[in-house]
């Protein structure tokens, strides 16, 4: 650590470093927006139908509502349709209560899907948390629904389908690995495919997720390709090269620079 902090006007943390956002990307059917993207911070990802207005989001990190905020948006208030989180971890899914309470404060009608891994404690104990707390006076209803490898969930606007993929955190603390319930995500919006690796080390599914994708969103949180096996994360080199499945590719989940 070290060095002077910023003064009121320069930019914060999330922009010292344009790894880590704003992204984008669009083609005719679908805009992407990626407000921030950082390992152990936050990440959300924003898929916009241009026909349909609807949203989908994929993971919903710390922030998630002040970046959408920030981005002069107040459509994801009626437009956002399904939430997709590839797994408990808090950078994934730490924004979850405050998008709720915001879209109850604003008192939305419109139903609400959520999609999880089977099992995603962290994300259904939110969940049932703010249910349970506010149950009398929630004006839109909102389900959760639990994807194993190899299913899917579709609404009239998105159609999601889900494989399983290899991740831990500190539910490892022994040598013995114990996976965490974990997906990544490929979404048809109209006839555009996007996928998502969510947090994960080299398996099958992934390149299975990643195949023909018109975008491919790439975590790669490791600089180098750790010598180990042992590990849940992509590296730069093996994200670089797994993009080459899929027609354009955008790459995120990267360490911050905390050393300042
Ligand atoms: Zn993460």
């Amino acid at each position: 650590m070290g060095g002077p902090l910023p003064s009121s006007n320069e930019p914060g943390v999330a922009n010292l470093n344009s790894e880590l956002g704003p992204f984008t990307w669009e083609n005719d059917e679908v805009r992407v927006n990626i407000p921030y993207s950082a390992a152990g911070v936050s990440t959300t990802i924003l898929l916009t139908s241009k026909f349909t207005g609807k949203i989908m989001l994929l993971d919903i990190g710390d922030g998630a509502l002040r970046d959408l905020l920030a981005m002069g948006r107040l459509d994801f208030i009626t437009e956002i349709d399904m939430i997709a989180i590839s797994h408990g971890h808090f950078d994934h899914m730490g924004g979850l209560h405050s998008l709720l309470g915001f879209l109850r404060m604003m008192n939305r009608k419109e139903m609400l899907h959520i999609l999880l891994p089977p099992n995603c404690v962290e994300a259904i104990e939110v969940i049932k948390g703010f249910r349970g707390v506010y149950s009398e006076t929630l004006p839109f209803a909102f389900l959760y629904h639990e994807l194993s490898d190899g299913t899917g969930f579709d609404t009239d606007f998105f159609k999601v389908s889900a494989r399983q993929v290899e991740h831990f955190g500190m539910e490892c603390p022994t040598d013995e690995e114990v996976l965490m319930p974990a997906l990544g995500y490929r979404v048809k919006v109209g006839g555009t495919i996007i996928a998502y690796t969510g947090d994960t080390r080299p398996c099958s599914a992934i390149e299975d997720l990643i195949r023909g994708a018109d975008l491919a969103i790439i975590e790669a949180t490791h600089k180098e390709t750790p010598e180990s096996s042992r590990r849940a994360h992509l590296s730069e080199s093996e994200a670089t090269s797994l993009a080459k499945l899929a027609k354009d590719h955008l790459i995120i989940h990267r360490i911050p620079d905390i050393e300042r």
